[in-house]
This record gives C-alpha cells, structure tokens and sequence, in this order.
C-alpha cells in the first residue's frame, strides 16, 4: 500500500521473504514449520497482569479503570492475546498489508485459547467498508474470528454486522476525534436479543472503534459484548 512508509514496506518485504516452510516469520531461524520459533514465540509482548477488565489498560490492581467508571463502553469485556508492540506489530502488518493469512490462523488459535466457549453465544468479526474490503481482499478480523468459530465451535455471522460508511482511518487521526469519525459508521441487521456476542478484531488502540460497534450490537439487543483482540495497544 501506498501509505506504508519505505522503512515500513521493507520490512514487510523481509518478513514476506522468510515465509519458508520450517522457518520463524521474525528470525529466519529453523522453527520445525511452525510460524514463529519457540524462542521468538517466548518474547512476544503479552498484555500486563492486572488490567481494566472492561476495556485491557493497565491498572494497579485489575480494577476498572478511571475512563471506564467515568464513561462506561457499550462492552462488557476485554480478552487480549498481546500488547501491540514490536515485534506483534510486525506481524499484524505482514498479516494486514502483507496478505500472511496464516497469521490469522494464529492469531485466531491464541485468542481462542483464552476464552471460555460457553460464555459466548456468537462470533461477530469486526466489518471492512465494502471499499476497504475490496482493496484489501480480505477482512483480517474474519479470518481470526473463523478460527476461533472452528476451534471453539461458536456459530460465526459475516452479515449481521456491516459498515455502512467509509471512514477515515482512525490511525490518521488525533484521539479527540475518533469517536466523531465512527459514530453511525455500522449497522446491523438481527436480532441479537440476549445473545452473548464475541466481537473480534485484530487491533485495538483508542477503543472508539469497538465502542461504537458494541453500541449498535447492544441497541439490537445483545445481552453482552466481549471484545477478542489479537494484539491491544497500551501506549499512544
Ligand atoms: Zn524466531
Ligand atoms: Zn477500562
């Protein structure tokens, strides 16, 4: 993508290179076919030990955090595999602008080893404006979020959920100004009365993404709204 800074495309264009079979993503190292070798896959940031269990920040003894008291989310709770930091950066990018699907896959097998299944009653991965998706080629979050439907056999849909408006990617934009750029962004189609939803995306940052979307999915009904996130950023 055009955007992608040079240092950036690089990057990508050498973690693209290493995608043998038997070889780590991260150090080229032998990692038996695995994506990453066990000593990279040891160091990747993890999110801390206490956090706001609403939204993932970090707080000093895994109570809510101030901005969750003060303006509660539309979201119950928060389940992270890992901080978005290097090298998860890395990764999610190869996945996103890199077309590296099988990182989906891996994501979605960290993820679905930190829920608990019958805690959740559907699967909703976070939808790409039709433009976006037909851009990219593929939604990232449908991908994580199909993985975890198989491992954890909780129904997936890919429809309820749509975006209705194009926006302005979030990361361009100060933080003041997201909620603005995504309100009335999504629609959704079904009656989730009572169902206890899993919203999956791969990266969470300021949240106003997923607030908003958890908004929507609670005015249609939903009893509860968990958000999985392959990797959550911490610091802006
Ligand atoms: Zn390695
Ligand atoms: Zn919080």
């Amino acid at each position: 993508m055009s955007i992608l800074p040079q240092s950036l495309r690089h990057a990508l264009n050498r973690i693209a290179e290493r995608i043998l079979p038997g070889t780590c993503l991260l150090c080229a190292a032998d990692s038996s076919g695995a994506l990453l070798c066990a000593e990279c896959e040891t160091d990747l940031p993890i999110p801390p030990d206490a956090t706001c269990p609403q939204c993932g920040v970090e707080t000093t003894l895994g109570e809510r955090c101030g901005a969750c008291l003060k303006d509660p989310p539309a979201f119950n709770r928060t389940i992270a595999l890992f901080r978005y930091e290097f090298p998860v950066d890395r990764l999610i990018q190869a996945l996103k602008y890199g077309h590296q699907l099988p990182l989906a896959n891996w994501f979605g097998q960290g993820l679905s080893e930190k829920i608990v299944a019958t805690e959740h009653d559907l699967l909703l991965p976070l939808p790409l404006h039709p433009s976006r998706l037909a851009s990219r080629g593929f939604n990232q979050a449908v991908e994580i979020a199909r993985t975890i439907s198989r491992l954890r056999n909780i129904p997936i849909s890919v429809d309820h959920l749509t975006r209705i408006r194009a926006t302005s990617p979030q990361a361009a934009l100060p933080l003041k100004e997201r909620p603005r750029n995504v309100r009335g962004a999504f629609e959704c189609s079904a009656d989730l009365g009572g169902r206890r939803v899993l919203l999956v995306d791969d990266v969470m940052t300021s949240g106003s993404t997923l607030r908003e979307c958890a908004r929507i999915l609670k005015m249609h009904g939903a009893a509860e709204v968990t958000l999985a996130i392959a990797a959550r950023a911490l610091r802006h």
